[in-house]
């Protein structure tokens, strides 16, 4: 029987396991169960994929992600692996043929969704035969306090009772302790290994910057930036998904709108060109997203901002799932608090609920209005302290000034005071500044004595200090009247003078050619991994699969700068095991090495 290590190397192609993958390994293979925390890129799959192919039987996954099976399947058959899934997507016979094969042992892994699962057949068959071990993937949706909640997943505490003797890892990207506790105890894994991987993302770049004009700032990014890669672009509100995806298509992006209004056909038909073409961005509501299993995503845009850190951190980490640079890249502004606000007020639920979703939302604010590194405040969110500043983010790269914003403070919050805090951001600025506008003649608000006392600030810098004021709990946003800011007990202190307060100072946008960056190692022949690439492709649309599932980007890189031009150098890549070597080898090695000879 092979090791893990040689598994690792002859089916997978990779040299070393990522810790803690191996002790994951070893400890399922021994029959213990274990809960894996790692988040998403992190290499959960393997920890599952190498015990199956050592213990004996079949092992099976249980998945939420129906969508995805089928890639996934795919993907393991052109490493070899005897894989197969079962749901409603399947024809009768199909169904019919992979149970019997199930039954004769002709399988490794089996893909399974969770409602498929849980019917007495489907036990019944499992029972007849050798369960390698249980995967349960996304294991948070069976936490009730997660977001994810799926009454099926209730179910899978009868593994426990059903299949005493089958050891259980049960998987999850959602770092949160309720969560963990939840799922330790419906699961009922009360004694299993915990593996909790870092948290951190690395190859991440996080930047926030301040909405003016989102379009032609995101344009600039993309134009910039990511001219022709894959990625995700997310919106509030479905209708701005579609204009947005629109707008960029007419910019001569291939671009496509995704929500949950959608057609299911459509959003399918979205979500493959997504994987399967190249430089594809999809323009989603937070409908999208879960579980996409595509390592090449380059670029992961907010034009609004998330209500959790949570979710920024899930959603900014479906970008560089390889490895590879890939930015986090987000533009905010004091409307969107205004809008946020407002929904989670009109939301459904408790007072406790929307006090423990303002408290979120306030979070999110905090590191969007910090002057020190974004990842140490992520990751010390996450309860993972970092020792250093990170240098991959924008704060770390170009660190905020910062001014005393006391007085102006002051002048805001008294300007509030005086006009009843009964009017928004804009009304607020005009009184600050002395305007001469109808409403401030309806309301006699130029007899107030704040009337006219802001004119050494600009429109955009007081919108910058009600937005931190906002940002930070000094005012809030009256729900009742639209968008009217009033004070909060926070700001008391601030108004008799007893601290001082700071502010971030705005910055302008860089100017393109700051931002510019090397997306390939310098040494490569754009020619020849032009070459390489069309070879993928062609491999990919003869095989029916994503281009990444034949090679990672990293993987055509690595030939790129190595030039393998036989089968032995070929061999050594990342990525290449021996099924790829077999498959592949030969139609890239020619590449290679009639671009050598050119
Ligand atoms: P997760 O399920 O945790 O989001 P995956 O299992 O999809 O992550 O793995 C993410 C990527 O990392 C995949 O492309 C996988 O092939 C790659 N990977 C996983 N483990 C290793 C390893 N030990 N060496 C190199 N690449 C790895
Ligand atoms: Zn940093």
């Amino acid at each position: 029987m092979s090791s893990p290590n040689e598994i690792l190397q002859s089916v997978f192609g990779f040299h070393e396991f990522r810790s803690p993958q191996d002790q994951i390994i070893d400890s399922l293979v021994r029959g213990e169960d274990a809960l894996v925390l790692m988040p998403t890129g992190g290499g959960k799959s393997l920890c599952y994929q190498i015990p199956a192919l050592i213990r004996p039987g079949c092992a099976v996954v249980i998945s939420p992600l129906i969508a995805l099976m089928q890639d996934q399947v795919d993907g393991l058959q052109l490493l070899g692996i005897k894989a197969a899934f079962l749901n409603s997507t399947l024809s009768r016979e199909e169904t019919q043929r992979i149970e019997r094969q199930l039954s004769a042992d002709e399988l490794d892994l089996l893909y399974i969704a969770p409602e498929r699962f849980t019917q007495a057949y489907t036990l019944q068959l499992l029972r007849s035969i050798t369960v390698a071990l249980f995967a349960i993937d996304e294991a948070h949706c069976v936490s009730q306090w997660g977001h994810d909640f799926r009454a099926d997943y209730l179910q899978l505490s009868l593994l426990h009772e059903l299949f005493p003797d089958v050891p259980r890892i049960a998987l999850t990207a959602t770092a949160d302790q309720k969560t963990r506790q939840e799922i330790l105890t419906r699961l009922q894994l009360e004694n299993a290994n915990q593996y909790i991987a870092g948290f951190d993302r690395p190859n991440i770049r996080y930047r926030i910057a301040l909405k003016h004009n989102a379009k032609q700032q995101l344009l600039k990014f993309l134009k910039t930036e990511h001219p022709n890669d894959a990625g995700i672009v997310y919106c509030l509100s479905r209708k701005k998904t579609e204009d947005i995806a629109a707008w960029l298509k007419d910019q001569g992006y291939n671009a496509y709108p995704y929500h949950a209004g959608l057609s299911t056909e459509l959003r399918a038909k979205h979500q493959s060109h997504f994987l399967r073409d190249e430089a594809v961005i999809i323009v989603a509501t937070i409908a999208f997203g879960m579980g996409i299993d595509k390592p090449d995503v380059r670029f992961v845009a907010h034009l609004d901002l998330p209500k959790t850190i949570e979710s920024y951190y899930q959603e900014t980490g479906r970008a560089g799932r390889d490895g590879e640079p890939a930015d986090a890249w987000m533009i905010y502004g004091l409307q969107d608090v205004i809008k946020l606000r407002q929904m989670m007020e009109n939301s459904e639920g408790s007072e406790e609920h929307k006090r423990a979703e303002q408290h979120r939302l306030n979070a999110m604010l905090g590191l969007c209005e910090i002057t020190s590194c974004r990842r140490q405040a992520l990751l010390d969110y996450f309860g993972e302290p970092l020792d250093n500043a990170c240098g991959n983010c924008d704060t770390c790269e170009t660190p905020p000034q910062t001014w005393d914003g006391t007085e102006a403070a002051r002048k805001a919050l008294s300007c509030a005071f005086r006009t009843d805090q009964r009017f928004g951001v804009n009304h607020l600025i005009d009184v600050l500044r002395g305007a001469n506008t109808d409403k401030i003649f309806q309301f006699g608000h130029q007899h107030l004595p704040v009337y006219g006392i802001g004119d050494d600030l600009d429109n955009n810098q007081w919108r910058s200090v009600f937005r931190q004021l906002v940002a930070r709990g000094y005012m809030s946003v009256d729900l009742e009247r639209y968008g009217a800011l009033r004070l909060e007990e926070k700001c008391r202190p601030l108004l008799r003078n007893e601290v001082t307060i700071e502010f971030r100072k705005d910055i302008k946008a860089k100017t393109a050619k700051q931002l510019t960056k090397v997306q390939l190692a310098p040494d490569i022949d754009v020619s020849l991994w032009e070459a390489l690439r069309e070879c993928r492709r062609e491999f990919a649309e003869e095989l029916g699969v994503p281009p990444y599932v034949v090679f990672h980007d990293s993987t055509l890189q690595e030939m790129c700068l190595r030039l393998p031009d036989n089968m032995a150098d070929f061999a050594e890549l990342t990525g290449v095991g021996e099924r790829k070597l077999e498959r592949y080898g030969p139609g890239f090695v020619r590449v290679i090495a009639d671009h050598l000879a050119a």
